[in-house]
């Protein structure tokens, strides 16, 4: 079984990183905080009581992540995700979604506009996102269990508030809804199959990403994360699958539909089949810092430039695109590729930034 994925295109702009690579995804942390203690991305033991998350004035304020898009959009891209944290706890973000959609490309395109959540707060909300102008939400579930749910978001928050949350999302309209669903060895592998045929009969568009050695605080161990080539035969041998060609540039999960033709699932092989060679994302952080890859260590403060400081003025539109298009043109950044060639324990004693932090 293969997949193959087409090499990314530059964008009409010709705005291209050191390895060719365009500019066309930009995933925005509107927020580091969450309401979840996911065990593999902001465990209690680190985000506890004496955890400080950012102040109000340091997050970008609505204005300034409406200009940062605009002059990314105007560089070439045509995908905008919202991210944090958890989005739905930013006060006011319909707001900003509504500002977020009407931004067009050169070309006069509306780009794509996602947000990705842990759903609970969808059962409320979605509605009023999809007037607000979103397109469409991805929701994790890693679970069917309502006991390893509460464990592994360990909040006890319940199952099945996050399965009304996406009937809601699927009732405003905000599809096609993708679940992800992060597996990790001996918690959730047993999972697999049932997982898959959940969202099957949703109709919902399920991918299973690799445990990654995200942050610092996780805990990661090669041993932990199941390959997707095992989640794809595991799922195979009962359900059988074909691969199915990327439909966009950059497409981080490799697909796969059923045979009979009832679906299908995306695999994230961050690990274990790296993709930075088609990689076409940049984060932005709540606070304002520009990462050009998910495993770096330091990003380009674009509050500041945006803010000014006692003896510099706040950029203009013009700096602005500027400064993006320099931090991309220098971006020459592949972890992924380069994480296979490392010892894991170089690999996990490398400095990273928390997932929470940077925005999945
Ligand atoms: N709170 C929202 C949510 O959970 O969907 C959005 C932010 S979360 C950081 C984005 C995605 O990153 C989620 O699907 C989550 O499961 C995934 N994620 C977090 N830590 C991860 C890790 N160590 N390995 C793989 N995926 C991870
Ligand atoms: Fe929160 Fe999402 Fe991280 Fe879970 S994965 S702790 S829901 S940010
Ligand atoms: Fe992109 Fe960095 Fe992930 Fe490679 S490791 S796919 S460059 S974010």
């Amino acid at each position: 079984m293969s997949n193959q994925r087409r090499a990314a295109r530059l964008p009409s702009t010709g705005l291209s990183d050191r390895r060719g690579r365009a500019l066309r995804d930009l995933r925005i942390s509107v927020t580091d905080r969450c309401n979840f203690r996911c065990v593999y991305c902001m465990p209690k033991e680190i985000f506890g009581a004496d955890y400080r998350f950012m102040e109000r004035d340091e997050l970008l304020s609505f204005d300034e992540i409406v200009r940062i898009a605009a002059a990314a959009v105007a560089l070439g891209v045509d995908k905008l995700r919202l991210t944090g944290g958890e989005p739905l706890l930013r006060r006011g973000i319909e707001e900003l979604i509504g500002r977020l959609a009407e931004l067009r490309t050169p070309d006069g395109r509306k780009p794509d506009l996602a947000l990705t959540t842990n759903g609970s707060a969808l059962r409320v909300k979605a509605g009023a996102l999809r007037a607000a102008g979103l397109d469409r939400v991805t929701v994790s579930v890693d679970s069917l269990d309502e006991g390893r749910f509460q464990a592994i978001n360990d909040v006890r928050f319940p199952l099945h508030r996050v399965f009304d949350g996406i009937a809601a999302a699927a009732d405003a309209g905000l599809g096609p809804i993708k679940i992800n669903a992060v597996v990790k060895r001996g918690v959730n592998d047993d999972e697999i199959v049932p997982l898959a045929e959940r969202f099957r009969e949703l109709g919902h568009t399920l991918r299973f990403i690799e445990f990654m050695d995200v942050g610092a605080s996780n805990g990661w161990e090669l041993g932990d994360v199941v390959p997707s080539a095992e989640i794809v035969r595991r799922i195979d041998a009962v359900h059988p699958l074909e691969p199915v060609s990327a439909s966009r540039e950059g497409e981080t999960a490799q697909r796969w539909r059923y045979r009979d033709g009832t679906g299908e699932i995306g695999v994230i092989s961050s690990v274990t089949g790296a993709f930075c060679g088609t990689c076409t994302r940049a984060r932005v952080s709540a606070e304002g810092r520009l990462f050009t890859c998910l495993f770096a260590s330091s990003g380009y403060d674009l509050r500041e430039l945006l803010r000014g400081s006692a003896d510099a003025a706040g950029a203009t539109d013009a700096e602005l695109r500027d400064a993006l298009s320099g931090v991309w043109g220098r971006r020459d950044d592949r972890y992924s590729e380069l994480r296979s060639a490392l010892p894991p324990e170089a690999a996990r004693d490398r400095e990273r930034i928390e997932m929470s932090y940077i925005g999945g």
